[in-house]
């Protein structure tokens, strides 16, 4: 392709999403296609010859959006809001055009600077000390990945340059919560702790991680010679954004030497309103924090930021520099390879500034707060309704339902919970999540789509309403 035959399929494009997005809400929000639909349709091997552009947009209509489920629909309550903010997408697009690539800072200066300086704004947007440093990860579950190894470091004092974890006489101890999202498992078994040595502190009836069962689990393993090394706390748990309290939190890994993450993948965008920071009462203790701007913040995907408060200790666990990446002048600047695991790095920050610099934080603080009043709204709504439960407190954007009906329990209970979530669902009217919340099942209702309004929300109480009755 010329730049010439891209001037003008790229306008095309262009048009093709600004009317897709005028045009989403009309469409199901839920795809309605069969396991299998596209690869029954796609050729089985690339073609031989390159095929006008213009047939490949008509399999994007014809194929590729029927098989779209929207997240940018105005009726999308399911999993979280992610990934919506038009100015972003045009960044993303000017990242992938521009073609660089960060290697080191050399290799593309402005991809580095422009890095720290947004990620710096970022940081004072949710109100973190400059004690902080930051950096971007593709996702929450890079980040977590980075820290349990920094942590590992830490405790082994530096036992990659050894014999590695094989090399440590004591077993070194991950505790979370039994609400912690999956990806602080995956974290904890890629970063070589095993499944043994993850502890799952009990949580209280809010669902969050009860402190004195925390020390004392850290108590028990040290009575039993295991050595306790990290700490994974949540502000905003994935099924009931439940707020692991800090402040105690952090007390506690401090007295032991501890590292503290502090996983805030969803919550995080909700620091940059002020009456919401106490969530974060205590974040100052922590070592490291991620932040997804690709969720509720609308930043294109993917954007997941990673604060520190020791750049020296990440740098030195995750450089490596041969004789081709170094440069004059390396002790003057930021080489972000260094800052986690994959060398080459996309042009990230474009898509954080585009949105940032177009929006406004005034902007942004406005649409967080109207997402929260909507949520509070249909609590009000679900509290005060015959046969209908909220089943944790609705703290940020985030609701855990269930219909009753007549005293349903047990099997009979999860049995039409499904039913009528999945009913919803199939009717493309909505979409929401069905998930379980100590062993039984309910729907998670995530509010805050882009163009989610209060008449969105209504709606979808009114269609709740109706589709229990079967
Ligand atoms: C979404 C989420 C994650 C995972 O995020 P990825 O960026 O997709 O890896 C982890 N933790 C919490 C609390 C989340 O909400």
């Amino acid at each position: 392709m010329s730049p010439e035959e891209f001037r003008k399929h790229g306008h095309q494009l262009i048009d093709l999403i600004a009317d897709y997005r005028q045009g989403v809400g009309e469409l199901p929000v839920m795809a309605q296609v069969e396991p299998g639909y596209l690869k029954a349709a796609l050729p089985t091997s690339a073609p031989a010859q390159g095929e006008p552009f213009e047939q490949i947009l008509k399999d994007v209509d014809q194929l590729v959006m029927p098989g779209l489920s929207h997240w940018q629909h105005p009726d999308f309550f399911g999993y979280f809001p992610s990934n919506g903010t038009l100015s972003s997408v045009l960044g993303d697009f000017l990242s992938t055009g521009l073609g660089v690539l960060g290697l080191s800072w050399q290799s593309s200066p402005a991809l580095s600077e422009l890095e720290e300086t947004t990620v710096d704004w970022l940081r004072q947007m949710v109100g973190l000390s400059d004690q902080w440093s930051g950096v971007i990860q593709d996702t929450a579950s890079t980040s977590t990945l980075v820290a349990l190894i920094s942590a590992r470091e830490r405790s082994s004092d530096y036992a990659l340059a050894k014999g590695g974890l094989q090399g440590q006489g004591k077993p070194l101890m991950i505790y979370t919560s039994a609400q912690a999202h999956s990806s602080v498992d995956k974290a904890a078994l890629l970063a070589g702790f095993g499944k043994d040595n993850i502890r799952y502190i009990e949580t209280d009836e809010h669902f969050a991680m009860r402190p004195q069962a925390l020390a004392a689990a850290i108590e028990e393993d040290l009575a039993n010679g295991l050595q306790p090394c990290a700490v994974v706390a949540t502000t905003g748990t994935t099924t009931t954004t439940a707020l692991d309290p800090l402040q105690p939190i952090g007390e506690i890994a401090r007295q032991f030497g501890l590292w503290l993450h502090v996983d805030s993948a969803m919550a995080g965008s909700a620091m940059i309103l002020p009456e919401c920071r106490w969530m974060w009462d205590g974040i100052e203790q922590a070592d490291s924090i991620v932040v997804n701007a690709h969720k509720w913040l609308g930043v294109a995907f993917d954007c997941s930021l990673y604060f520190v408060r020791d750049p020296q200790h990440l740098i030195r666990v995750m450089s490596t520099n041969p004789s081709y990446l170094q440069s004059a002048v390396d002790s003057k600047v930021k080489n972000l390879r260094d800052w986690g695991i994959p060398l080459g790095r996309r042009f990230r920050a474009l898509k954080l500034w585009f949105m940032l610099r177009s929006e406004g934080i005034e902007n942004l603080q406005q649409r967080l707060r109207r997402d929260l009043d909507n949520a509070q709204w249909l609590a009000e709504q679900v509290r005060n309704a015959q046969g209908w439960e909220l089943l944790a407190p609705v703290q940020l954007q985030t609701l855990c339902i269930r219909h009753r009906g007549d005293g349903l329990e047990g099997e009979a209970l999860d049995a039409h919970t499904r039913r009528w979530a999945d009913r919803l669902n199939a009717s493309g009217v909505a979409y929401v999540t069905p998930a379980t919340l100590n062993g039984r099942w309910m729907v998670r209702v995530s509010v805050g789509a882009l163009p989610t309004e209060r008449e969105h929300v209504a709606e979808l109480w009114r269609n709740l309403q109706q589709v229990v009755q079967g």
